[in-house]
């Protein structure tokens, strides 16, 4: 499992992850070690788990990197996991690389390339060359079973949200003929602003750093709308499960079919896969869900209208939830506000109605807490 990366792009979780230094991938834990870590975690399951492969930590298609990445997904092949592997990557991807991951047989892999069409170096140094499109191209040429999703972003207003950059964005997904296209935001935190404004970046929004992505109304509606006028054929996703789920023609794992603010873009097969697909636990189930994952069978709960609210069980716990049961599963100190889903509230208008419902329910929560939360 290694970690480090030298393409330094300027906005990269890895300033505030700690290890933007670190431009050299190191291994940190063999190939084996970090399958059976995976594997044999608790909350894994096979054929269910959607996996991403080191990310934050690296780019998986990096000359050192692109092994163990081959090595963990040959590896969960000869296990006949299904499982969806996600590999987000804008680096080079080969004719090799691709007749690979067409060999394989059983997981589902997507290739994610990271694409958001700014050209100043300062903000991406890869972005003087064609790589990441040449990458696309030569992915999109010898696809079948691997689905490939150009990943658009970050997004960021001042850097590449005029049309021109935005239509060019697109014309690379429509004539590379992707799978589809997934769009979000740039987390705007303080490490990263500090680096870019040293370079002589300029960086929107103040001061305000946020735990989620920035992607204010404003621009996710810039960006459907320069998505219509393309009139391109390759669908567009505000989430990336839904990206992923739609080119393998599931139902979203996340279970977003809940956010009906989400869907309003989303093809209608896929809407019907979703619809069909949208259940609620009920009580008794999610009592059982937390005790089977060995998280307790106190979990506190509040089973709301597409959702369930629960209070500090930590990202990762609620994640294990929500991949077992394809529903939405909460935390009620970090609300998603309407149309703001997974986002920074930066730009978005709070309802006072889903204020007072947030409040209310966390009184009813908050007095069981048990962990500590992420
Ligand atoms: S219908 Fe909604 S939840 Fe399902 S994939 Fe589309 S956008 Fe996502």
């Amino acid at each position: 499992m290694p970690r480090g990366c030298p393409l330094d792009c300027g906005y990269c979780v890895r300033h505030f992850w700690g290890n933007f230094e670190q431009k050299t991938p190191q291994l940190r834990v063999t190939t084996p070690e970090a399958v059976a870590m995976l594997t044999g975690h608790a909350a894994f399951r096979p054929h269910t788990t959607p996996v991403q492969l080191f990310n934050k930590a690296t780019d998986p298609m990096l000359p050192g990197v692109k092994p163990h990445t081959f090595a963990v997904l040959e590896e969960l092949d000869r296990r006949g996991m299904t499982n969806l592997v996600l590999i987000i990557t804008r680096f080079h991807v080969t004719t090799e690389d691709m007749a690979a991951l067409e060999a394989l047989q059983h997981v589902r892999v997507s290739l994610l390339f990271t694409y958001s069409g700014i050209a100043d170096a300062r903000v991406e140094p890869i972005a003087k060359n064609r790589t990441t499109i040449r990458s696309i191209e030569t992915a999109t040429a010898r696809n079948d079973r691997t689905k490939v999703i150009l990943y658009w972003r970050p997004i960021v207003p001042g850097w590449n949200d005029d049309p021109e950059t935005m239509a060019g964005v697109l014309e690379v997904a429509d004539s590379a003929g992707v799978d589809a296209l997934v769009f979000t935001g740039y987390y705007h935190q303080e490490e990263n602003a500090e680096f870019l404004r040293a370079s002589g970046v300029a960086v929107p929004y103040a001061d305000n750093y946020q735990r989620r992505k920035m992607l204010p109304a404003e621009l996710d509606a810039k960006v459907v709308r320069a998505w219509q006028v393309s009139g391109i054929s390759v669908p567009l996703f505000r989430k990336t499960s839904c990206g992923v789920t739609y080119a393998h023609e599931i139902p979203d794992y996340n279970g977003h079919w809940g956010v009906p603010e989400l869907c309003d873009i989303c093809p209608a097969a896929q809407r019907r896969r979703c619809a069909a697909d949208r259940r609620s636990p009920t009580e008794a189930e999610f009592r059982q869900a937390p005790a089977d994952l060995d998280y307790g069978s106190d979990t506190p709960f509040l089973i709301e209208d597409g959702h369930v609210l629960t209070h500090a069980l930590g990202e990762q716990r609620r994640y294990a939830l929500q991949h077992r049961l394809r529903h939405q599963i909460r935390e009620v100190d970090h609300p998603h506000l309407h149309a703001a889903h997974g986002r920074a509230l930066e730009g978005y208008e709070p309802r006072e109605a889903q204020r007072r419902r947030l409040s209310e329910a966390r009184e009813r929560l908050s007095v069981h807490a048990r962990y500590d939360d992420d």
